[in-house]
C-alpha cells in the first residue's frame, strides 16, 4: 500500500465526498487526512462548502484554487 501525495488528495477530494472514489483510493485518501492536518483542514472546508451549496461543487474547483490551495500546503510545516 502505498501513501497518496496532497497534490493526489486536492485531485481526489470531489469524488471522495460524493462518494465515487473506489475502496482502495477511499483508503489511502484516509490514511493522508489522519497524518496531514493542512489536507484534513482542507476536506472539512470543502464539506463546509458542499453543505452550503447542498453539492459536489464538482468544477467549481479551478486550476487556480488548486494552485492557491497546493501553495498554502506548501507552507505547511512538515
Ligand atoms: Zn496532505
Amino acid at each position: 500500500m502505498s501513501h497518496i501525495s496532497c497534490q493526489q488528495l486536492v485531485e481526489l477530494v470531489t469524488s471522495y465526498l460524493d462518494g465515487s472514489l473506489d475502496p482502495e483510493s477511499t483508503q489511502l485518501f484516509e490514511e493522508h487526512l489522519a497524518v496531514c492536518p493542512g489536507c484534513e483542514t482542507y476536506v472539512e472546508q470543502f464539506r463546509v462548502t458542499i453543505a452550503r451549496l447542498g453539492e459536489v461543487p464538482v468544477g467549481s474547483l479551478s486550476d487556480d484554487a488548486q494552485r492557491r490551495l497546493l501553495e498554502a500546503f506548501r507552507d505547511l510545516p512538515r
